[in-house]
Order: C-alpha cells, then sequence, then structure tokens
C-alpha cells in the first residue's frame, strides 16, 4: 500500500474513565492529537497520568468514555491490522523458540510465513544468530529484539511502544533507541513511544508530547523534526531539546 504524508491517526478530545469497585476514575481529559504517517511521537510524562490509558485506546483495545479516535478516517473500535504493540515486559511465550515467536502474529492471521523478509528483519535488529534459542536463553535486550520483531514482521503501519527499553541497562538502551531509529528510516512506520526517558523520548519523537496531571492531559508539544536521523545524538540541538522537555517535565512533576 502507497505510504503517504497524510494525517492517519487523529484523536479528538479524548476522555476515558475507569469504572472500578471505589468509584470512578477518570485517567484522561482532553487529550487531542494527531499523527502523519510515518510520523513519529515521543510520550513522556509521571507515573498515573494516562500514558499507557492512551496507547491502549490507540491500540484499540480501551473504548475512550469520550471523544473519538480516528484511524485512517474510520472510528478505531478495536484492535487494527496494520497497528502493533509492543509492551515493555516483552510479552513473549516462553516454550517457543525465538523463530516461533516471531512467526505467532503472522500465523494467528493465517498469512504465509515469509522466511526470507523474517531474515532480513532479524539481520537489521541483530538477532539472526538466535532463532532457534528461547527467550530465557537471551538477555534482556535481546528479548526485547525480538519483541520488536514479532511486531515489525507484521509490516505495521503504527507501531506503539510502551516504555519498551525500561528493564534494560543503559548501553543496551542506547543501542536498541539506535536500532528502532535505523529501523524506522529503513520500514517508515508511524510510532508512538511512550517512555520515561527524555533522551529516548528526543531521539526517538519527531514530537515529545509532555503529559501530566490529574485526570492526564497534553500539557506541552515539543517539535523536535531530527528525532530518528543518524548522529541527531550528539548534536547541540539535541541537547537543547532534552533540556527543554526537561524543564517543562520538572513542572509537572
Ligand atoms: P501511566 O501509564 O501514565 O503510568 P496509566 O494509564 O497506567 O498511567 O494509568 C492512569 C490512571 O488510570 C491511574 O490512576 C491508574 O491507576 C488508572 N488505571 C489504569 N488502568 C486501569 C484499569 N484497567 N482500571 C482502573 N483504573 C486504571
Ligand atoms: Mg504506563
Amino acid at each position: 500500500m502507497a505510504r503517504s504524508s497524510h494525517e492517519f491517526l487523529r484523536c479528538e478530545n479524548l476522555e476515558k474513565t475507569y469504572f472500578t469497585e471505589s468509584g470512578p476514575l477518570t485517567a484522561l481529559t482532553g487529550v487531542s492529537l494527531s499523527l502523519k504517517e510515518q510520523e513519529t511521537i515521543s510520550i513522556v510524562g509521571p507515573s498515573g497520568c494516562g500514558k499507557s490509558t492512551l496507547l491502549f485506546i490507540m491500540a484499540g483495545l480501551e473504548k475512550p468514555t469520550g471523544g473519538n479516535i480516528i484511524f485512517r478516517g474510520i472510528p478505531l473500535e478495536r484492535a487494527h491490522k496494520e497497528i502493533a504493540l509492543v509492551l515493555q515486559d516483552y510479552g513473549l511465550f516462553p516454550w517457543k523458540t525465538v523463530q516461533k515467536n516471531i512467526e505467532l502474529g503472522i500465523r494467528i492471521r493465517r498469512d504465509p510465513v515469509d522466511r526470507q523478509m523474517i531474515a532480513n528483519l532479524l539481520g537489521e535488529l541483530g538477532i539472526s544468530e538466535k532463532t532457534e534459542l528461547y527467550p530465557q536463553q537471551l538477555s534482556g535486550g535481546q528479548r526485547q529484539r525480538v519483541a520488536l520483531a514479532r511486531a515489525l514482521v507484521l509490516n505495521p503501519s503504527l507501531l506503539l511502544l510502551d516504555e519498551p527499553f525500561a528493564s534494560v541497562d543503559a548501553m543496551t538502551r542506547e543501542r536498541l533507541q539506535d536500532i528502532v531509529g535505523a529501523t524506522w528510516r529503513s520500514r517508515h512506520f508511524g510510532m508512538v513511544m511512550v517512555t520515561h526517558n527524555i533522551q529516548e523520548a528526543v531521539g526517538l519523537g519527531k514530537k515529545v508530547l509532555v503529559m501530566g496531571g490529574n485526570p492526564g492531559s497534553i500539557l506541552m508539544c515539543v517539535d523536535n523534526p531530527r528525532a530518528c536521523e543518524e548522529g541527531y545524538r550528539v548534536s547541540d540541538e539535541f541537547y537543547d531539546t532534552c533540556r527543554t522537555v526537561r524543564n517543562e517535565l520538572e513542572q509537572v512533576s
């Protein structure tokens, strides 16, 4: 399918109230944003401000209690085959090999398994040698790459990442960020990433949204057009943008 730069995801005045045993809890209010095809957005904000809730709504896995979410001009009411979600805890099946874990989504869809395409992707992600191993035989960083591969193998036009690198060490984290940037440059999917890490947010998000408040909303949007560019992370502009985002976050945390 041709991928143009037209807006393809739009959130209009979203609100989400959870109805819990102890009463209603409004997690999000007045959230509006739009994402063009192949655009990347990072979302930062204190714990509990509704970031995961927003991402789950974008994945079609939670329904907003107010407002609209539109994907390719149509209200998003359930999971969509063009939208893939990667969670922090990998979600890999321990009894399946890396290869089988990666093929799982394709098999569930009953699509043909294209081994060459998978092999190319595994090469890009640097895990070609691991296909016959089981998740517990891998490091945290390798597991996270397998989780990424499992999402990317479905060729999503929108990749959603919820604090994807939170459980790996700092060096691995930077390496994974580079891999995501390089994969984005070669595959050009839209991406929304929730993270606690300011450098990660600025490295990968062409817009950085700062969320906060209770209920949560978007308080600030920092434009960051050079995100995902090779070499951006060592530029002065990168550090300036990190400082801007940090200042904003300090005001809401
Ligand atoms: P964040 O990802 O920013 O930490 P969440 O979206 O996970 O925030 O949560 C926002 C608020 O909504 C929190 O107060 C949380 O306890 C509440 N919440 C999240 N998921 C549910 C749920 N399934 N049922 C009830 N409350 C929830
Ligand atoms: Mg969360």
